[in-house]
C-alpha cells in the first residue's frame, strides 16, 4: 500500500502527465515498531555492578486520583504543565534492580509477576538460577509478585535467600493479603529480618523508610566509597511526589509519616549528592535530586557512571 504525504501528492499532481507515464516508484520503508524501551540498564558502584531491570509499564488515567490528594487541580495542572506532563494521564515504571557485589547477585524486589522480570533479566544476560539474595523492600503486590514461577508452583529463585524489613513482614503475618500469602509466606524458613542499619550484604544496608508501608524499607549500596541509594517507594512520581513532598499519595498507607520519610531521605541524598533508584519513576529510574522550593528536583542521570574508574 502507498499512502502520499501531502508534500508528495502536490508534488505528484504538478507533475502528473509525466509520472504518469514513468514506473511507479518503489519507496524504501519500514513498518512502524511502535514505543519502546531498553529492558536493562547497566553501571558500576566502586567495584559493584548495578543494573536496573524494566520488568513492566503500565500507563493511566486521573493520576490525580492517586497523586495530590490534598492538591487544587488548578496546582496539579500547573504542575504537571511546568515540567512538560499532561495532567490526565501517567506511566508507571517497575524496575526492579540488581546488584552484583562480586560475590553475590542480589535484587531488590521483583515487579508484578515473573515473566516481566524474567524478561527483563534474560535481556540482562541473567538467570534466575543466578540471583543469590532477594531483597524486598516492601509487601506490595507490584514488589513481590515475581517471587514465584507465572504458574505459581514454584520460587522463581530457587538457589536465593531473602531479606526483608522484621516491621513490614510482622505487619502483613498478621494481617495477612493475597500477595503475600502466596509468594512470600512460604519462603519464611529461607528469610532474614533486619531493622534500620541492618546488612543483606556486605555494602547494602537497610534504612527505614516508613510510611508507604507500615515497614518500608530503602537501601544504601556502598562500594568503595561510591553511594546508591535504592529508594524503592518512598517518593513514586518525579514531579508529583518529589518535587511536593507534602502531596499526598493514594497507596502511603500513613500519609504523614510518607511524606515526612520523603523530606528525610531525599533531603539526605540532596546533602549527599548521591545517586538513587526510585522503583516507579521513568526508567532507567537513576537520578540525582537537588533541592527545590518545598521538594526536589530530579536530575536524570546521564553519563557519570558510565565512566570508566
Ligand atoms: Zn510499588
Amino acid at each position: 500500500m502507498t499512502t502520499l504525504t501531502r508534500r508528495q501528492a502536490l508534488a505528484a499532481a504538478a507533475t502528473l502527465p509525466l509520472a504518469a507515464a514513468l514506473p511507479r516508484p518503489t519507496l524504501a520503508r519500514a513498518e512502524m515498531q511502535g514505543s519502546a524501551l531498553p529492558p536493562f540498564h547497566r553501571f558500576r558502584l566502586g567495584s559493584f555492578e548495578v543494573t536496573t531491570l524494566l520488568a513492566g509499564t503500565r500507563s493511566g488515567d486521573k493520576p490525580q486520583e492517586t497523586f495530590g490528594l490534598n492538591a487544587s487541580a488548578e496546582d496539579f495542572a500547573t504542575a504537571s504543565a511546568a515540567a512538560f506532563l499532561p495532567a490526565d494521564k501517567t506511566m508507571t515504571f517497575f524496575t526492579p534492580t540488581l546488584v552484583n557485589t562480586g560475590t553475590e547477585l542480589v535484587l531488590f524486589d521483583t515487579g508484578l509477576s515473573a515473566d516481566g522480570l524474567g524478561a527483563a533479566l534474560a535481556a540482562a544476560g541473567l538467570a534466575p538460577e543466578q540471583v543469590d539474595v532477594v531483597v524486598l523492600t516492601h509487601m506490595h503486590g507490584d514488589h513481590i509478585g515475581g517471587l514465584t514461577t507465572a504458574d505459581g508452583a514454584a520460587p522463581f529463585f530457587p538457589n536465593a535467600r531473602y531479606v526483608t524489613g522484621s516491621v513490614e513482614h510482622n505487619h502483613w503475618s498478621a494481617a495477612g493479603n493475597e500477595g503475600f500469602d502466596k509468594n512470600v509466606r512460604p519462603l519464611n524458613e529461607k528469610t532474614s529480618f533486619v531493622e534500620g542499619g541492618g546488612s543483606a550484604a556486605p555494602g547494602i544496608t537497610a534504612i527505614e523508610a516508613f510510611g508507604h508501608s507500615p515497614g518500608h524499607m530503602a537501601w544504601m549500596v556502598e562500594s568503595r566509597g561510591q553511594h546508591l541509594a535504592i529508594t524503592a517507594d518512598t517518593a513514586n512520581h518525579h514531579v508529583w511526589s518529589l518535587q511536593f513532598p507534602d502531596w499526598e499519595v493514594r497507596f502511603d498507607a500513613d500519609k504523614a509519616a510518607a511524606a515526612a520519610t520523603r523530606k528525610q531521605l531525599f533531603g539526605m541524598i540532596a546533602a549527599d549528592r548521591i545517586p538513587f533508584i526510585s522503583y516507579h519513576m521513568p526508567f532507567p529510574a537513576v537520578g540525582y535530586v537537588e533541592p527545590k522550593d518545598a521538594g526536589f528536583r530530579l536530575v536524570p542521570a546521564s553519563y557519570q557512571m558510565l565512566l570508566d574508574g
